[in-house]
Formats: structure tokens, C-alpha cells, sequence
């Protein structure tokens, strides 16, 4: 499933194909994905230049003259740029084709993904508007954490993973920033002190980033008529080891399961 760092990766990865260019067709194949595409899109987006391709914990805000096309990948969704319209093969659901020759062609076999369209400001969607910070920016900080870890009870891990909280940390980035900052996954959210708070909130950020530039290095795969588009592989200390060494203490990763997900840690490091 892509998260965050795959996210952002996409977006700056169609970004330059797109930004600045004039929509010049819009071909739906397929419009039932997580919610309807809506029918009147292609209409809607004809003529349309692209001013803006922001993010929005894990929509892909593609801002245009009249509104802004909200996209998200879902569990298997993709974006790739292609240079000319290539036969579409059985997943590709809607292409978005420019003036300059390029397509941005939108893929995905389980259909968990969204297309939508506002005429609105798209920071009062739905969808968008009662989203927690991003876990990049300022405003996520270790007192902003502090402050609502300080009401709830749940465990460190869940609050987390709380979109309400921060957004765009999943089950992966949860598991290895906790790791990194040496923090007993279930430990209730209330008991953490300021300076263990801010040893998370650096981790956090730390585990995403290295994540985005790691994406990076994908980057040069986005424009390509056929294959795989860019999801990558992080190098993970925790996640998926259960059985292997700590790369800290060489201690055996063990693995739980809580709120039924997959929850690993090393039982030296992380008490
Ligand atoms: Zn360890």
C-alpha cells in the first residue's frame, strides 16, 4: 500500500510533466473506484491548466483553473507520466492527457483508490478538512504531541496512526519510529514524558524523510511507457524481522498484533 513517502514521491515525480501544462482530454475507463468518479469529469478538467500539485497527508491535490482534482492511491493505486498514449492495459483507469504531449495515467487493480473534483477550496473538503498537521511540518512538534498525548490513554502507537492526531503515518512508519526513538509500542500515550515525546516527534519526521529521499531515487523510473511505477523498498530495522537481530542490541524482533496490526519491536531496546 503506498504511504506518505510513496505519496510525495509520485507527487513530485508528475509534478514537472504537469505543472504549467493545459489538459487536452480526459479518457475514463473504469469510474467505479472507492467512490464514484464523477461523470461529468472528463467535461469538467477539458481545457483546464495545471497551476499547482500539493499533497495533503495522502491526497494528491492537482489544482486547476475552476477547482482542484483530489486523487488517492488506495492500497494499489499509481500514477505514471506517460510520453505518448500507449494501449491501455486492463488496470489503467483514466488517463489525463495535455497540450504538451504527455498523459498522466492513473492505475489500480483493487479499485481502493479515489478520483474526485471540487469547485471549492480544497481545504474544506470532506475529506481534507479535519485532517490532523503533517507530520513534516512545524506545526507537528514535540508540544503540539505532548499536549494530546497527554489526554488520551490509548497506546503511543495508536495515537500515531490517528489521522485526527498527525496524518500519513502508517502502519510501517509507526513501527520503525517508534524503534528509533526507543519507545515500547503499547506503552499508553498519557505516560510519556516531554523528552521522550520529543525524541518520537524527531523520529517521526527522520523516518519519513530518509523515506522521501530514498523515493527520490526513483524518481527517474516515473516517466515510462510500461513496468512498475515507483513504490520502493525502505531499509526497515523492525518492520517484517520478526525472528531477525535488533541492528542496535542483535536481540530477537518480536511481533504482536494490536488493534489487529502487525506490531514489531525489539524487547532490549524498546521497554
Ligand atoms: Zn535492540
Amino acid at each position: 500500500m503506498p504511504e506518505l513517502p510513496e505519496v510525495e514521491t509520485t507527487r513530485q515525480g508528475i509534478k514537472p510533466y504537469i505543472q504549467g501544462s493545459q489538459i487536452e482530454s480526459t479518457i475514463i475507463r473504469q469510474y467505479q473506484l472507492r467512490w464514484p468518479i464523477p461523470t461529468d469529469l472528463a467535461t469538467i478538467l477539458y481545457r483546464q491548466k495545471i497551476h499547482q500539485v500539493n499533497r495533503r497527508a495522502k491526497y494528491i491535490l492537482i489544482q486547476c483553473d475552476s477547482g482542484t482534482l483530489i486523487l488517492h492511491l488506495g492500497m494499489s493505486g499509481s500514477l505514471r507520466i506517460l510520453e505518448t498514449s500507449s494501449p491501455a492495459a486492463k488496470h489503467d483507469h483514466v488517463d489525463i492527457c495535455f497540450v504538451n504531449g504527455y498523459t498522466l495515467r492513473y492505475t489500480d487493480p483493487r479499485r481502493f483508490g479515489a478520483i474526485l473534483w471540487t469547485g471549492d477550496p480544497v481545504e474544506q473538503h470532506d475529506l481534507i478538512k479535519n485532517l490532523g498537521p503533517e507530520p513534516l511540518s512545524e506545526q507537528f512538534n514535540s508540544d503540539y504531541l505532548l499536549k494530546r498525548s497527554q489526554q488520551r490513554r490509548c497506546s503511543i502507537k495508536t495515537l500515531i496512526m490517528n489521522g485526527k492526531i498527525v496524518v500519513g503515518i502508517g502502519n510501517i512508519y509507526a513501527n520503525e519510529a517508534l524503534f528509533m526513538a526507543k519507545i515500547y509500542p503499547l506503552t499508553p500515550a498519557n505516560k510519556l514524558s516531554k523528552e521522550v515525546i520529543c525524541q518520537l516527534v524527531d523520529a517521526i519526521k527522520d523516518v519519513l524523510q530518509q523515506a522521501i529521499s530514498a523515493g527520490g531515487t526513483t524518481l527517474k523510473d516515473f516517466k515510462q511507457s510500461d513496468g512498475k511505477p515507483g513504490y520502493f523498498s525502505q531499509q526497515l530495522n523492525v518492520y517484517g524481522k520478526k525472528g531477525g537481530h535488533c541492528p542496535h542490541c542483535g536481540a530477537s524482533i518480536k511481533l504482536i498484533k494490536e488493534a489487529q496490526r502487525a506490531t514489531y519491536f525489539c524487547p532490549q531496546c524498546q521497554k
